[in-house]
């Protein structure tokens, strides 16, 4: 399907060796194709495994890479928002390679109705590139999309009172299709798993839909949530921070709104 959103070739290595989520078999891959067919930008979505292999390749090939980028123009730079977002860079690159990661969710993908020629990756791998074995792997348990994939997110702060009220923003994010994050406040008081917490000693998100219930609206978790298209905050306090960057605000008592709204989406769903 890389096609039909403008990918003109699509490279497949399908080998075993690559089944594991390891970083150097890819660097081994990436760069022979890199080297072969001349390419000169590499372009990441950003995951734990994609900064392992961008690290590795960027050391292969002597090439530079930006990270955390929103944007890419057409004359070879790129937006990279720093200082906890407070302002917004223009980078580029000095070597001929450029690798460039982007943040999760910066980007639309835009259908172009075409289709791509599919064609075998070269697998060779250096004797090094395969010490590295994988063990075990374990997944945290998790039902419906995970926070750095949703379009939409309910996130819960201290504002829900007690642990067990977190069923009200999982009901909700349930309705609404979407997953459900945190404040590190109540991460921190053990009420919801560190990987859902959104912020600057968590992740940043940038869904269409974020609801914030409960919500102070601190800057360490702005940070982590200002990307995203149409934020929604229930607070019952009028003069909370979050009321600054919500594109709708609603004064009151999460406990009385919330199992109202689930009720509404539920009955405009059917
Ligand atoms: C170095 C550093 C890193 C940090 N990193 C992060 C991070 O990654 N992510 C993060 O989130 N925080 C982070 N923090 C913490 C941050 O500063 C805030 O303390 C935290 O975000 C507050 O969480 P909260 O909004 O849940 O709680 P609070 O600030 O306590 O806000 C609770 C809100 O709930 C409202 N409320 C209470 N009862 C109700 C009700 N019944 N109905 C409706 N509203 C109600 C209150 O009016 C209040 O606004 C960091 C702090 C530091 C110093």
């Amino acid at each position: 399907s890389a096609g039909a959103y403008g990918a003109a070739t699509v490279w497949v290595a399908d080998d075993q060796r690559l089944g594991a989520p390891l970083p150097q078999p890819r660097v081994d891959v990436l760069a022979k194709l890199v080297r072969d067919e001349g390419y000169d930008t590499v372009l990441f979505a950003q995951s734990v495994l994609a900064a392992d292999v961008a690290a590795g390749l960027a050391a292969r090939l002597d090439a530079g890479l930006n990270w955390g980028l929103t944007d890419l123009s057409a004359d070879g730079t790129a937006k990279a928002p720093q200082l906890q977002d407070t302002v917004i860079v223009d980078v580029s690159w000095s070597s001929e390679v450029k690798l460039g990661m982007f943040r999760a969710g910066a980007l639309d993908a835009t259908e172009t109705g075409r289709s791509a020629e599919i064609k075998d990756a070269a697998v060779e791998l250096e004797d090094f590139s395969t010490q590295a074995e994988m063990v075990e792997q374990a997944h945290a348990e998790q039902q419906g999309p995970s926070i750095e994939d949703a379009d939409v997110i309910v996130a819960g702060g201290r504002g829900l009172g007690e642990p067990e009220k977190f069923a009200l923003a999982e009901e909700l994010a349930q309705a609404l299709g979407g997953a459900v994050a945190a404040t590190r406040a109540v991460v921190d008081a053990g009420w919801y798993p560190y990987s859902a917490q959104v912020g600057q000693t968590g992740k940043t998100v940038s869904p269409k839909l974020y609801v914030a219930l409960g919500i102070s609206g601190a800057i360490q978790h702005k940070v982590g949530m200002q990307g995203s298209n149409v934020i929604v905050a229930i607070n019952k306090d009028a003069n909370a921070p979050i009321f600054e960057f919500a594109d709708l605000g609603v004064v009151g008592d999460l406990h009385e709104i919330v199992p109202k709204l689930v009720e509404l989406v539920r009955a405009r769903k059917g």
